[in-house]
Order: C-alpha cells, then sequence, then structure tokens
C-alpha cells in the first residue's frame, strides 16, 4: 500500500539509481578483469549463397564474468570504452582470433571489430599492427569498423586502415546505412567491403524502401568492385527477396548464430566434403 502512494517521479529515480549503480558494477568487475581468461570469442558464418560456398566468418566478443555471470557486447563493449579499456580487449580478441585462423583453410577469413579508439589512435593501430606481425605469415585477419568510429577524425582513421591494408588485411564498413554521410565514408576511406545493417532486413519481404535501399547498396558495391555483406538475415523469405535484389553474401541466423571455434571447424569440414 505504501508503493502506491508513492509519486513516478520517486519510481523512476529509484530505478535510475539502481541502474547507475549496476553500471558501476560492472566497470568495476571490467577493470579488475583478467582480460585473457574472462573474454572468450564466437564464430559467425558469412555464406556466400551464389557459391555455396562460406566465405568467413565474424568474430564475436563474450564476457563471462565470475561476478556478473555472462555480460553482452552491446553492454560491455560501450563501458570498456567509456573507461579507457578497449584497446586491452580489442587486443585480446585480436590474440584469439590470430590463434585459431592459422587453423582455419586458407579461403577463409576472420574479422574482428575494430572501436573508434582502435581506429583513432596511432599508438592503438602500432599495438594491432604489431600483434599482426608477430603472428608472421599467413594472415588471415580482417577488420570491421563503423561510420561512428571514423567520424572523429578521417585522417587519422584513413592512416589507420592504411596500416592494416598494408599488413595484409581487408576492411569492412560496419552497420551500414546507419550513421551519418555514408556515403562520405565510402568515397574517401580504403573499403573492401559494406556489410548492410540488420534493420533494413527486418521487415524486407513488406517494405518497398528497404528493398529499394538492398538493391541500390548491392548495385553500388557491385559498381565499385566491392564485396556486400547482408546482416541479420533469419527467415528463408527474407533471404529469397535478397537474392532477388541481388544480394548473395549473408550473415545471419539462417546460417548459424555465433558458434566456438570447434563448431566452426567441423562446419568447415563438413563443407570441404560435400
Ligand atoms: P555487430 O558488429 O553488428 O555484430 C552483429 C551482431 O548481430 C551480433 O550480436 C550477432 O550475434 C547479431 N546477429 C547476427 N545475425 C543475427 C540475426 O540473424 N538476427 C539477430 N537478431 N541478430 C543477429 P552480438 O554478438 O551480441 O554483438 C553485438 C555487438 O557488439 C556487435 O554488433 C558489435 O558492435 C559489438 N561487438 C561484439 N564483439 C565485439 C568486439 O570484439 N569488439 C568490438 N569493438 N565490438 C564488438
Ligand atoms: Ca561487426
Ligand atoms: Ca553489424
Ligand atoms: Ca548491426
Amino acid at each position: 500500500a505504501k508503493r502506491e502512494c508513492r509519486g513516478h517521479a520517486v519510481v523512476f529515480a529509484d530505478r535510475h539509481d539502481r541502474e547507475i549503480r549496476k553500471v558501476r558494477q560492472i566497470e568495476h568487475e571490467l577493470h579488475t578483469a583478467d582480460l585473457d581468461k574472462e573474454i572468450h570469442i564466437l564464430f559467425q558464418r558469412q555464406f556466400d549463397t551464389a557459391t555455396n560456398r562460406t566465405t568467413g566468418y565474424e568474430v564475436l566478443a563474450r564476457w563471462n564474468s565470475p561476478v556478473l555471470g555472462e555480460v553482452s557486447p552491446m553492454e560491455f563493449i560501450p563501458l570498456a570504452e567509456h573507461i579507457g579499456l578497449i584497446s586491452k580487449v580489442t587486443q585480446t580478441v585480436l590474440r584469439k582470433a590470430l590463434a585459431v585462423s592459422a587453423t582455419l583453410p586458407k579461403h577463409i577469413r576472420l574479422s574482428v571489430n575494430l572501436s573508434a579508439h582502435d581506429i583513432g589512435s596511432a599508438t592503438a593501430i602500432k599495438a594491432i599492427a604489431g600483434l599482426l606481425k608477430q603472428a608472421g605469415t599467413p594472415r588471415r585477419i580482417d577488420f570491421e569498423i563503423t561510420e561512428t568510429a571514423v567520424m572523429r577524425d578521417l585522417d587519422q582513421a584513413n592512416s589507420s586502415l592504411l596500416t592494416l591494408l598494408a599488413l595484409g588485411s581487408r576492411i569492412a564498413l560496419d552497420d551500414f546505412g546507419t550513421g551519418h554521410s555514408s556515403l562520405t565514408h565510402v568515397q574517401r576511406l580504403p573499403l573492401d567491403r559494406i556489410k548492410v545493417d540488420r534493420s533494413f532486413v527486418t521487415d524486407i519481404c513488406n517494405d518497398r524502401t528497404s528493398q529499394a535501399i538492398i538493391k541500390t547498396t548491392t548495385e553500388l558495391c557491385r559498381n565499385l568492385g566491392i564485396s556486400c555483406v547482408i546482416e541479420g538475415v533469419e527467415t528463408q523469405e527474407e533471404l529469397d527477396v535478397l537474392v532477388g535484389l541481388g544480394g548473395t553474401v549473408i550473415q545471419g541466423y539462417l546460417f548459424g548464430r555465433p558458434v566456438d571455434a570447434d563448431t566452426m571447424l567441423a562446419q568447415l569440414a563438413r563443407e570441404r566434403t560435400v
């Protein structure tokens, strides 16, 4: 009965307080985490429906905290950025991805996500380049960047990306269409691939605007001679529409959820025998 007397503002302030305390706790655990032990990586297949082959896998970070349990990357990546830990997280993910990439068939490439700080800092890029070099050849690591990550300093971003290209990595522009001035980035950055954001696929069967955007983007990529990956494909119906619009390389639950390295290797072994 007492609760009912409380005004909305009080309830809201209460919840706000709780959320802040929760964020502080996650930050604290992240600060004190043994990243090498607590962060692991999963792999999500990218599949070309035109050739019926897997082309590569995206590397997705998972944090298993002994105190908090599994924390989603949607939660801990922004916090790691906020508290200045993101470079360490990126390097941990990259080190693990490099180790796994050595065990994969030659044509399979792994894509690692970079954050704004990784691309915007010469020191961070030097560390990443160092890990790539240290791993020796062959290196089969590509990188994904977002538009918001390159916005702050396009010149530094360009020079960072050129460093990675020189080491044999390819660059994908992630979440294409959701940022600002996407076409400026296509024009000004050395890209090998565009990844169309999942939000354009969600309603693809009914939404003519989404259909037009996908069609135009696949054409743009074809004209530029770069590849186009469409994210978030969950159903056969969506796939049929997308293929009709010219999209062939797909990443989404329809072709597999993120899986561990052993499952990925088994998936690839099966593909080679058919
Ligand atoms: P993202 O880079 O856009 O990665 C794709 C996300 O979409 C992944 O979520 C993936 O599991 C999910 N996804 C893939 N296919 C489907 C689908 O068909 N349906 C639906 N509903 N979802 C799908 P995840 O693994 O939770 O990662 C979320 C975000 O966290 C990533 O979005 C990325 O921005 C960030 N992230 C993950 N790992 C890293 C990392 O190592 N470094 C950085 N900087 N960011 C990371
Ligand atoms: Ca990504
Ligand atoms: Ca994406
Ligand atoms: Ca997305």
